[in-house]
């Protein structure tokens, strides 16, 4: 682990003299210093973010799934049936959509986009999301990001989902509403929890702007995230948002955690 943390900080290193040679020195530095890619950090053509090889490792989530968690199934079940999750403990949303399993390279990818250093990252992110939410966009909808307290915030320099809710409304369109819900109070990792004690962790946390229902006039909310652990976040959200006058809440991810499916966290 020593190893692979002074690797990371060396790449990191590596990557803040790029961003400041391209600073000085405009795009032609990437000839002395070429994108790589942020999984193996083998050399890449275009500053996308994975090689093929790694692109490759990503397991799209694609039908047949859950139409209201999205989780994948492994055997069609015919048009319309649900997860046994979602029969036994119905979500307050209507549908959740994720474009990938949440695996080692999913890791990666939502580990960098964190730091906020990989600008490019959102939108790739994005494009992937576009295409597993197809049945989510409409022009009813508003994309509205899954807010981080303010101490992670100021840690990060940014909230990677506004990052992907801004890619998303260039992709599809959708306006966005980045204010729309704050959260007010710091929750715990919700992951080892009970599902009691997940509900208790979120159960007030987040806030609905007071102009919300005048802001919305009656549309849609397509909540965004970077990664749907438990669901406990997203539900507590579309529960804030129901009592603040809000119709539907849709939700969409990069990465799903799904137990039993490539790796947990
Ligand atoms: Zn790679």
């Amino acid at each position: 682990m020593e190893s692979e943390g002074e690797l990371v900080k060396t790449e990191r290193r590596l990557e803040v003299l790029q961003r400041l040679g391209r600073s000085l020195f405009g795009s032609g530095l990437d000839l002395l210093y070429p994108p790589t890619c942020l999984d193996c950090g083998a050399p890449i053509a275009t500053a996308d973010a994975l090689c093929s090889g790694c692109f490759g490792k990503l397991r799209p989530i694609t039908a047949p799934y859950c139409p209201r968690l999205g989780v994948p199934f492994q055997h069609d079940l015919g048009p319309g049936a649900l997860s046994a999750e979602a029969i036994a403990e119905p979500p307050p949303f209507e549908r959740a959509r994720s474009a990938v399993l949440y695996n080692e390279v999913a890791r990666a990818v939502v580990s960098r986009m964190k730091y906020g250093d990989r600008p490019e990252l959102a939108m790739f992110c994005a494009r992937l999301m576009h295409r597993a939410g197809h049945d989510l966009w409409g022009a009813d909808a508003v994309l509205v990001p899954v807010p981080l307290n303010r101490w992670r915030q100021f840690g990060r320099r940014y909230n990677q989902s506004t990052e992907l809710a801004r890619a998303l409304g260039r992709l599809t369109g959708i306006a966005l509403e980045p204010s729309l819900v704050r959260r007010h109070r710091n929750t715990r990792q919700q992951v080892g929890l009970t599902r009691e004690a997940r509900h208790r962790n979120v159960a007030g946390a987040f806030a609905a702007h007071p102009d919300l229902v005048g802001r919305l006039r009656g549309r849609r909310v397509i909540l965004v995230d970077d990664v749907i652990t438990t669901g406990s976040t997203i539900a507590a959200i579309t529960r804030t948002l129901t009592k603040a006058g809000v119709d539907k809440v849709d939700v969409i991810s990069f990465a799903r955690v799904v137990v039993g499916q490539e790796t947990t966290t």
